[in-house]
């Protein structure tokens, strides 16, 4: 009750982009063919809602010379040709190659931090981190990348949860991930942690612990952004109702469309829009989410919370990398990439832009959608 008002609030205070003309725009778009052509990946500020790390690793894997360097060498380039502005990635967490393998989790963490500076060390600035309001794009840059480090899990931060530890010392690894640049903290995986329960523990499991309370107003304070992509939806109802500031899902889609307890259903859409958050929805394969369906549930979002609050997860495997496993021209393909896999980032965007346009959006709605939300999300809660 409380949290619908919450996000009439906020979208009085901060709807003027669209404001309630986004229907009468999309039936009117719908009714007259598209002649014009649209912008290219380029003219947009693009930020990918989360880019696993597999290709790091999987090229790692190969201890081959030439896949030594996999951002500089094989990643960066496509990014550039595809527009994409900014990548929010993990730096670290609970699924095991988010933690390069490792068994411990905060070592792992620690690890995938220093392989992730390490790269982007190599660049020649072309690629560099966002920390702070300054480093947050105004425009579309072609000629670099900057990446959003976030933590996938809240389980390398944990310290022993005894109430008689210290209360200043209970925070002390976030706020050293932080120092080293991560601004982004999903609270769980799929499973539990010290500070809630992931989906996995059921999609009306516990709310979240004392610690997961005090980590969220420690990020709040600080400037980080708090990601719920696995978290349980009664989590995220109680972050809701804690949090000051705006929280994410940076991957997840609609139960609306795939039927799954991983994905969200409408009352935590509408949790996640009553704090100024928003949902990325994400590419999980040519038969699941093919692009129509992808915009489909943009549409239903926009419907159900207004376009502030929707993004793009991730467009899925291109050309470059077509699947976990298989490094074009290195690793044997065991299969034909077809489809999305078949294509490069510069078409992925092209032609997911070219199914909103079909779809009735304006070239402002597409530059919320592909990045702008986001942006002014960071603008609310990083740091000067
Ligand atoms: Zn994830």
């Amino acid at each position: 009750m409380s949290k619908e008002i919450t996000r009439r609030e906020f979208m009085s205070q901060s709807c003027s982009v669209v404001g309630g003309s986004m229907l009468g725009v999309m039936i009117s778009n719908r009714e007259s063919p598209v002649s014009r052509a649209y912008k290219s990946p380029h003219d947009y500020i693009i930020v990918e809602g989360h880019r696993d790390i597999w290709e790091f690793n999987d090229r790692f894997d190969t201890r081959r010379k030439s896949q030594n360097s996999p951002l500089k060498d094989f990643l960066l380039p496509r990014l550039l040709e595809g527009g994409v502005d900014v990548v929010i990635i993990p730096a670290g967490g609970e699924s095991v190659p988010e933690r390069s393998g490792h068994e411990r989790l905060f070592e792992g963490s620690m690890r995938v931090v220093d392989m992730l500076l390490t790269e982007i060390e190599k660049t020649n600035g072309k690629a560099s981190i966002i920390k702070n309001k300054a480093d947050i794009p105004a425009q579309p840059d072609k000629n670099r990348v900057k990446f959003f480090l976030d933590l996938e899990g809240g389980a390398s931060i944990q310290i022993d949860p005894e109430p008689d530890y210290h209360p200043d010392r209970r925070l002390a690894l976030l706020r050293n991930f932080y120092r080293l640049g991560i601004r982004g903290m999903q609270l769980t995986h799929h499973g539990r942690n010290q500070l809630a329960d992931g989906w996995w523990e059921g999609k009306f499991s516990g709310k979240l612990s004392k610690f997961g309370v005090e980590v969220v107003q420690e990020m709040n304070r600080i400037g980080m952004m708090i990601g719920v992509s696995h978290l349980s939806a009664t989590g995220i109802f109680h972050l809701a109702e804690i949090t000051t500031k705006p929280i994410v899902s940076t991957h997840t889609n609609l139960t609306a469309f795939i039927n799954t307890e991983r994905q969200h259903n409408d009352e935590e859409v509408k949790a996640i829009a009553s704090t100024g958050g928003l949902v990325g929805i994400r590419y999980i394969s040519e038969k699941t989410t093919p692009y129509e369906l992808l915009v489909k549930e943009i549409d239903y979002m926009v419907n159900l919370v207004g376009i502030e609050h929707v993004a793009v997860g991730w467009l899925g495997h291109d050309k470059g990398n077509p699947y976990i496993g298989q490094l074009p021209g290195v690793t044997k393909n065991p299969r034909k990439p077809t489809g999305v896999e078949a294509q490069s980032m510069y078409e992925h965007w092209n032609n997911f832009i070219g199914v909103l346009y079909k779809h009735g959006y304006t070239d402002e709605q597409i530059s919320l959608i592909l990045g702008g939300n986001f942006i002014r999300i960071w603008n609310e809660i990083l740091a000067e």
